[in-house]
């Protein structure tokens, strides 16, 4: 009888074009697993945020693996183990998963191939990006640091291969192992229930995230003109379908190359940073919670752990209240729909870091915690990028004005949706109104002269 054949699922969550399913489907009975190994990422273990998105995310690709008179089995724990139960349970020649490079989940593979050396095999695929990260090297072999030669070597591989269609058929074993029931997991909110924002900001699963790839194909010609523009809200808002593997970039690529024009050459470079972000936590596995410049950091940044001001701030930059619309505005889309415009992103994180003087850690976990697209790779090294303290990043003493910032890039509408006690105030005024007339709104937590001549002044006694 052929062995069945587990394919173990993480943030890959889709029937076609996911290459370990199409090749465990040709080759026998296949058993898709889930496992929760909620433990294994230390302090990147799944935010709330994304523990909400994978429940929805899960329950989709259940239906549309039933539909194919298949099934998802959930399990729980140390995902080496986990698998090597499995593999003894139901017999299995082999467990087939896409590679992820998340350190732990690195670690993960290594330990899984070892439980499994006389057992069963373990075969690994590419498929989640567009070149496996890892291998678009310099000249003399090495991997890239900084993303414009990374990308143009990038481009140059391009395009990514074909999509793979889904398995026609996925046959199921004899017998099935037992499964969790997603309910069980608790993955969703309920006391409070502070989901209702993202249920209706967001569609979860596969087939949603193709109805966003057609959206796309009619909107991506714009891109380059409106993606700085937040109130327009024209970008793709692809990060959590590709953060899940819904959406795999070679489908996303393959859909709209043939666009051809600006719009699309601006777009592929974007997602181009997420394939740079996983070539740099390949080669510093720590880069979420290392900063990788030479500063004096514990004079450089005020620490809320000690400093009650500093603790306010970071409160404050949380919740929304700094008293800078756009940066509140930014901050309260978080909170409502676990997503926030890239725009937004890169003005609220310099707020933090620059006019707060707040190590860009707490920033980043904060997102970590709130992001529908979480992302080890994409969040630190977009940290590490505003704050100046990354192998590639923005210098430290370019500090971002959030006031001109708002006007330049038209953000008035989306000061009114999100910061609604402002609604009245036209459109010159909105973006700063006068202290009087702000009513419930905070003033300004601190100037925007103050706070720049106060980061400049820290910087210099940080490399001092
Ligand atoms: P589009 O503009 O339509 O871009 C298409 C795709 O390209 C995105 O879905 C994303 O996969 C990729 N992409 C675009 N910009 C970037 C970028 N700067 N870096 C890496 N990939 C990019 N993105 C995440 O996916 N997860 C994160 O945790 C994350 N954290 C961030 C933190 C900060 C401080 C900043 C400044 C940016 C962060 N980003 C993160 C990058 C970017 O803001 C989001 O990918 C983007 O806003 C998602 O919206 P979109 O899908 O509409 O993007």
């Amino acid at each position: 009888m052929t062995k069945p054949q587990i394919v173990w699922l993480r943030r890959d969550l889709r029937l076609a074009d996911q290459p370990a399913l199409h090749h465990a489907a040709s080759l026998g009975p296949v058993i898709p697993v889930y496992v929760l190994d909620d433990e294994r990422a230390g302090d990147h273990k799944l935010g709330a945020a994304s523990r909400w998105w994978l429940h929805h995310s899960l329950a989709s690709l259940a239906a549309s693996l039933e539909k194919k008179g298949s099934r998802l089995i959930l399990r729980r724990g140390p995902a080496p183990q986990v698998l090597a139960q499995l593999v003894d349970e139901t017999g299995a020649g082999a467990v087939h998963a896409l590679r992820h490079y998340e350190p732990w989940w690195r670690k993960a593979e290594d330990e899984l191939a070892k439980l499994l050396e006389q057992s069963a095999d373990l075969a690994l695929h590419d498929g989640n990006y567009l070149r496996p990260p890892g291998s678009v090297t310099t000249g003399s072999g090495q991997p890239y640091k900084i993303y414009t030669p990374f990308a143009k070597a990038l481009n140059e591989e391009m395009p990514p291969p074909e999509p793979l269609p889904e398995p026609p058929a996925i046959p199921a074993p004899d017998r099935w192992p037992d499964s969790d029931t997603l309910d069980d997991w608790r993955l969703l909110p309920t006391a409070p229930d502070w989901a209702g924002g993202m249920r209706k900001f967001w569609a979860v699963g596969e087939e949603a995230a193709h109805e966003r790839l057609d959206w796309w194909k009619e909107h991506v010609a714009d891109y380059g003109s409106s993606r700085n523009l937040p109130s327009d809200d024209r970008t793709s808002r692809f990060s959590p379908h590709l953060h899940w593997g819904e959406l795999s970039p070679a489908q996303v690529w393959h859909s709209l190359c043939d666009t051809r024009g600006d719009g699309w050459q601006t777009f592929a470079k974007e997602l181009m940073w997420r394939d740079y972000a996983q070539n740099v936590i390949c080669q510093y596995p720590d880069y979420a919670s290392s900063s990788y410049r030479k500063l004096d950091e514990k004079t450089l940044w005020r620490d809320p752990a000690k400093d009650p001001a500093a603790a306010s701030d970071l409160e404050a930059w949380q919740q929304g209240c700094t008293g800078y619309p756009i940066v509140d505005a930014g901050m309260r889309q978080l909170w409502q729909v676990g997503w926030m415009h890239n725009r937004v992103r890169m003005i609220t994180a310099s707020f933090l870091v620059k006019h707060l003087l707040i190590d860009w850690r707490h920033g980043e976990q904060w997102f970590w915690d709130c992001l529908v697209d979480a992302d080890y790779g994409n969040n630190g090294v977009n940290w590490q990028w505003i704050a100046g303290t990354g192998v590639d990043s923005n210098m430290f003493t370019r500090i971002m004005a959030p006031l001109t910032q708002s006007e330049k890039f038209a953000a008035q509408a989306y000061i009114r949706t999100y910061v609604p006690e402002l609604a009245e105030f036209d459109d010159e005024a909105i973006h700063d109104p006068p202290d009087d007339r702000r009513g419930s709104y905070p003033v300004k937590r601190i100037g925007h002269r103050e706070a720049r001549e106060r980061a400049l002044a820290a910087y210099r006694k940080s490399r001092a």
